[in-house]
């Protein structure tokens, strides 16, 4: 399929933007943010069940408004004991507007009590490329781990404070980013699609 030239980064969350910037910093491409272009972005809510079709939404929506293809991640974390919630709802699980400190006490409650061995969860991101001629591509990525039982670290975002990657006796918040994306969620979707776009010969 081979890289466009330039690529659009749709998303809001600015600690995401970073990450995939740094993910993706060697793609031969041009990168188009929020800071290099003045849009208008269009404002994408979530309103699907799944992973995938969020982040198609959310591709699609930027691809259509810049005229540009455009990437965007969806992802969560997924706890066992809680039957897989809150999945693709992690950055509302506390409520509408809830921050990343409110969501993980609003995980820590739901998980009182439960013992280290039912505390297994994992985070997952679906990456989506859409083109604005209605091309597209996707991949998925997991990082299994632990939830703990209170914070470590002020790396990261959202829930990595609380996760403790498989193999790993730090957790998400306490890894320098380069250890974080190699064994990420993220960095996991965005090289496997790497891979469908410049297959190796
Ligand atoms: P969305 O993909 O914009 O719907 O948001 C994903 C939410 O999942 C974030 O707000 C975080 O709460 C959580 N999440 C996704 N990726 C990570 C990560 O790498 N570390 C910690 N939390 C994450």
């Amino acid at each position: 399929m081979g890289f466009p030239e330039r690529i659009a980064v749709a998303s809001g969350n600015r600690h995401k933007l970073r990450e995939i910037l740094e993910i993706c910093a060697d793609w031969p491409v041009g990168w188009v943010t929020v800071e290099s272009h003045p849009g208008p972005w269009p404002e994408v809510a979530e309103p699907h069940e799944g992973y995938l079709e969020n982040a198609r939404e959310k591709a699609r929506a930027v691809a259509a408004a810049l005229g540009v293809p455009a990437l965007a991640d969806d992802s969560g974390i997924e706890v066992d004991a809680l039957g897989g919630a809150p999945g693709p709802r992690s950055a509302r699980y506390a409520g509408a507007g809830a921050g990343d400190a409110e969501n993980r006490r609003r995980l820590l409650a739901a998980l009182k009590g439960v013992p280290a061995s039912g505390r297994t969860a994992r985070f997952r991101c679906v990456a989506v490329l859409a083109w604005p001629d209605g091309r597209e591509v996707h991949a998925e990525g997991v990082c299994e781990g632990l939830v703990l039982r209170a914070e470590r670290g002020t790396g990261g975002f959202g829930y990595d404070p609380l996760f403790v990657p498989e193999g790993w006796d730090r957790t998400m918040a306490e890894l320098a980013p380069e250890e974080k994306h190699r064994i990420s969620h993220r960095g996991r979707a965005l090289r496997a699609l790497r891979a469908l776009l410049a297959p190796d010969p």
